[in-house]
């Protein structure tokens, strides 16, 4: 084995957040390095304001929206919750799906009205019969992620929308692994409100946004008491560095989403056609084309995902999903997707991005395979008596998903 103790880790953990681009670096320790409230009227507050002004505009070329339509946000969980509890108000009822993350799912459960949830396939795609019955039950607002944060799987939101739409409801999509990663088109994909975050794409940490559909017949009620910025939605002095690195890196992908994707759906197919041709025990989740390009969910049926990982120190990999990491339940959004718990607890997910290189990759195929051996010599050889559930794996439970 190459020299572990002289490798940097390889890092496949991008849905958990990206590293950070070049130009949002550049852009965010300028803006940090200048004073100005971008409320104030001076010279270093209004160059503060033309900052920001510029990052809107960046952002809204890369959704192709109008920069109006833009709230800044300290991420995509604050952005969720400003959506949904504006929708509360209005809304009789709130639809999501059964492997929302927990910034849309917990934000419904608490709005206070009725949260009807619709069930995925095996495959983890929205089952759009439930959607159906779903809408059937008064106005409501439907909130369906654009792609999942564990498995990368992309729900059609051209029919949730179609679908929502001509039931009367408004629909929400947490777009936040989505944006910077696949193209979108917000003239074309007519939903009324989205969130993403900018640590996903190469901007910096704590820092997002929301866009409401100018003309959606809903107000956005601030979630706090305060000034009046971002005209009156999200009070609060603005994070200008923040916002700035996340118009930086908007604007540095915007001309390469789509040769960005290629690059990362190619590394990420090595990388499982080589796991998967070494290693038995390797399936994986979620529809195989209907997927981020850069997202890598893998059961090793018999070997735990935390014994896996600690076999792989120079490995940033995570199970589940790492906002859940160090909770004891396994993801729900297997659970939810017919997986037993067992498979669940044997669940990694690799998540690549734009700095991701061929030798990244390599490394990482390496260390998977000296993983499951270890950690299957470790174990003893596991026996398909063992455990029903893992012998019949998930080729057989998509079998029987007619
Ligand atoms: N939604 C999804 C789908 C996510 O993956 C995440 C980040 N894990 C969030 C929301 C929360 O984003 P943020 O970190 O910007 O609050």
């Amino acid at each position: 084995m190459g020299k572990p103790d002289t490798d940097p880790v390889v890092y496949l953990d991008y849905n958990a957040t990206a590293p950070i681009r070049p130009e949002a670096m550049a852009a965010t320790a300028e803006a940090l390095r200048t004073v100005g409230n971008a409320s104030s009227l001076h010279g270093p507050g209004r160059q503060a304001a033309q900052a920001v002004e510029h990052a809107r505009a960046c952002l809204a070329r890369l959704l192709s929206c109008s920069p109006n339509e833009l709230i800044f946000t300290s991420g995509a969980t604050e952005a969720n919750n400003l959506a949904i509890r504006s929708a509360a108000t209005a809304c009789r009822s709130i639809v999501i799906s059964a492997v929302e993350h927990p910034a849309v799912a917990e934000a419904a459960t608490a709005a206070g009205c009725a949260v009807h949830t619709v069930g995925v396939h095996l495959d983890g795609t929205l089952r759009v019969d439930e959607l159906r019955k779903a809408l059937s039950a008064g106005p409501a607002l439907v909130s369906i992620m654009a792609a999942n944060n564990e498995t990368g799987v992309l729900n059609d939101l051209d029919l949730i929308v179609k679908l929502s739409h001509e039931a009367g409801a408004l629909v929400h999509s947490d777009a936040t692994q989505l944006v910077g990663r696949l193209p979108i088109d917000l003239r074309e994909l007519e939903v009324d409100l989205l969130s993403l975050s900018g640590h996903k794409f190469g901007g910096p940490q704590g820092v997002g946004a929301l866009y409401a559909r100018r003309g959606t017949p809903l107000p956005i009620r601030p979630l706090a008491y305060g000034g009046g910025h971002e005209r009156g939605r999200r009070p609060g002095t603005l994070n200008v560095p923040g916002i700035v690195g996340l118009g930086a890196a908007a604007q540095a992908v915007a001309g390469r989403v789509d040769q960005e994707a290629e690059q990362i759906r190619a590394l990420r197919d090595r990388f499982e056609a080589a796991v998967m041709a070494a290693l038995p025990e390797a399936r994986r989740n979620g529809h195989p084309d209907r997927r981020l390009p850069g997202v890598s969910s893998l059961t090793f049926t018999g070997l735990p995902g935390d014994a896996m990982l600690t076999a792989m120190p120079l490995m940033a990999a995570s199970e589940g999903s790492a906002c859940s990491a160090g909770a004891l339940e396994p993801s729900s959004v297997l659970l939810a997707m017919g997986l037993d718990r067992d498979d669940a607890d044997c669940t990694l997910r690799f998540s690549l991005g734009h700095a991701t290189t061929t030798d990244d990759i390599d490394r990482a195929v390496r260390y998977v395979i000296e993983a499951a051996h270890h950690v299957r010599a470790a174990l003893g050889p596991w026996t398909t008596t063992t455990s029903p559930a893992i012998a019949a794996g998930q080729e057989g439970l998509r079998r029987q998903d007619a």
